[in-house]
């Protein structure tokens, strides 16, 4: 009898990134800054006069100063291939938890690049650009790595019935497995993070992420300007910079 029955392989294109909890707002940058001048009296001032409260995010944004974006929090589920976790966990100021592989049966996800994915790079290293691949190219891509996907679950399988560990079978899974993690930040963090995992070609400091944590991170960042819109109006007219 198998340890597990084994279970249909699945391959994917896109990430998944929900916003599963929150503490986040621009009045959270307003009554944090507005301690500085009014003391007790800076809840109040807040509801006094939007357009300086904009005035205020702005000037903050502008001059760098940073901590008052840090009294906000932002919880996310993520739902990526392992190598964007790898990247994404370099970002200090966030907290991480991810599902383990040492307690459960690793689910047979694997991340096979869509059609949209730019696949040749071309140019000298650091100043190279990315280029569509051919529809042979595709192919390749696409046959190549569902077939080494397929073939390292079936060792993990065969492992696990034989009686192994899960953490010593693991071994042969690849980094374009699906892993979840929960990361959770505060705005300041968050644009750092956006600032180097998006592309903008007018950002003040442009950065040439890999794409597929800039899928994560497109993701992301929607869904903190939706609850932040005048920090992420001001991160934008300054240059994606974090403060
Ligand atoms: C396009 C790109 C390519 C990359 N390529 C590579 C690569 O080839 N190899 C590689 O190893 N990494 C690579 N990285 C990762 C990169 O070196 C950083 O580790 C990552 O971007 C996190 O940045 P950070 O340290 O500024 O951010 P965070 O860890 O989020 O830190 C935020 C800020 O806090 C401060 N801070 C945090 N910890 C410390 C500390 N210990 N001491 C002082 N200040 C601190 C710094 O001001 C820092 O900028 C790459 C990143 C990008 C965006």
């Amino acid at each position: 009898m198998p340890v597990d029955e084994p279970t249909e392989v699945e391959f994917r294109s896109d990430v998944t990134v929900e916003l599963v909890k929150h503490a986040a707002s621009d009045a959270d940058v307003i009554w944090a800054a507005r301690v500085s001048t009014a003391g007790e009296k800076s809840l109040e001032e807040i509801r006094k006069d939007p357009e300086r409260s904009k005035g205020l995010i702005n000037y903050l944004m502008r001059d760098r100063h940073g901590s008052p974006f840090e009294h906000s929090s932002m919880t996310f589920y993520v739902h990526a291939p392992i190598f964007v976790f790898r990247e994404f966990m370099r970002h200090r100021t966030f907290s991480f938890n991810e599902e383990s592989g040492r307690y459960r049966k690793l689910r047979p996800v694997f991340y096979v690049p869509g059609p949209e994915r730019k696949l040749v790079q071309v140019g000298k290293p650091g100043k190279y650009e990315f280029v569509d691949g051919t529809p042979e190219q595709h192919k390749l891509v696409t046959e190549a790595t569902q077939e080494a996907y397929r073939q390292a679950y079936r060792a993990y399988l065969d492992m696990l019935d034989a009686g192994i560990a899960r953490e010593v079978a693991r071994t042969v899974l690849p980094v374009g497995m699906y892993s979840s993690m929960y990361a959770t930040c505060n705005a300041r963090s968050l644009m750092h993070f956006l600032s180097l995992r998006t592309r903008r070609d007018d950002a003040r400091f442009p950065s040439f992420p890999q794409r597929e944590i800039e899928m994560v991170a497109e993701k992301m960042e929607a869904l903190w300007a939706e609850l932040m819109p005048l920090t992420h109006e001001a991160f934008n007219a300054h240059g994606r910079v974090s403060p």
